[in-house]
């Protein structure tokens, strides 16, 4: 199983994830062309793709959804209200090629070719957010983006996972702190809103010391760096002496990658 962090924060974000001959996009949060671009960088062709997977239809997550759905026939697979609430954005003339749809309630558990996805419920003020456990043999990848307050059913998924990719939009200092309007402010602090990193590094403080992979992802640019964001974590999870945790920053562009037929090379 190979994960690839193709995009993440608020100009744009993408996961590809493969297992044998199935691969998928987690959400397209960019333009097709440089989706495509990046998917080659990593070795992956666009119509190899099984799909297009969807948490939920704010723009930096389906920017270049429906055109690379369109483009290369795959077909957009999310809870019937996330596909309709993305369906009824594409203008009229655009009408007589809908893309493909595969509509999959939050809450369920499906299989697409090796991979079984299972998806969950995640406040964030979206029609129908969710995260998603995707497994393949062995391995496990839990995605939880964006994301407002971690509920004990988010936990339940994270535990289960070998790597964990996870929301740490922002310093809560830095946020009230900085340049944007209150309104935004109280948006992104709501529990429907995004994870400041006390609260990812809490949660996974609440997972169990098994070796597992993370991801910090979707770090905003104005209201936090990587450096913070990693901080704030390394430093909850020292104190239970979390040792057997690798963990990473997404970034804007590609990276990092996480295959699962080298992770016992990964020592630390
Ligand atoms: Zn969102
Ligand atoms: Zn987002």
């Amino acid at each position: 199983m190979r994960v690839c962090s193709l995009a993440s924060g608020s100009s744009g974000n993408a996961v590809f994830i493969e297992s044998g001959t199935t691969s998928l996009l987690i959400d397209a949060g960019l333009p097709s062309r440089v989706l495509c671009e990046r998917l080659s960088h990593v070795g992956a062709l666009p119509d190899a793709l099984s799909g297009i997977l969807i948490t939920h239809e704010h723009h930096d997550h389906i920017a270049g959804a429906v055109a690379m759905a369109q483009q290369y026939n795959l077909p957009l697979i999310a809870d019937i209200r996330t596909l309709s609430a993305i369906l009824v954005t594409i203008p009229p003339e655009q009408k007589s090629r809908m893309p493909r749809t595969r509509s999959e309630a939050v809450g369920t558990t499906w299989q697409i070719g090796s991979l079984t996805i299972t998806s969950f419920p995640i406040p964030h003020d979206a029609i129908s957010p969710c995260g998603y456990l995707i497994s393949s043999e062995a391995w496990r990848v839990c995605l939880v983006t964006d994301c407002g307050s971690i509920t004990e059913g988010i936990l339940a998924h994270m535990r289960q996972a070998n790597l964990v990719i996870v929301e740490a939009n922002h310093d809560r200092e830095r946020l009230l702190r900085g340049p944007y309007p209150n309104t935004l402010k109280h948006r992104i602090l709501s529990p429907k809103g995004h994870l400041a990193n006390d609260q990812t590094a809490e949660a996974i403080y609440c997972l169990d010391d098994s070796p597992r992979w993370i991801w910090l992802t979707h770090l905003s640019k104005i209201n936090n760096t990587p450096d913070l964001a990693r901080d704030a974590v390394s430093k909850r999870i020292g104190e239970r002496r979390m040792r057997q945790i690798r963990l990473e920053i997404t970034s804007p562009g590609l990276g990092p990658s996480w295959d699962s037929a080298q992770v016992f090379e990964m020592r630390y």
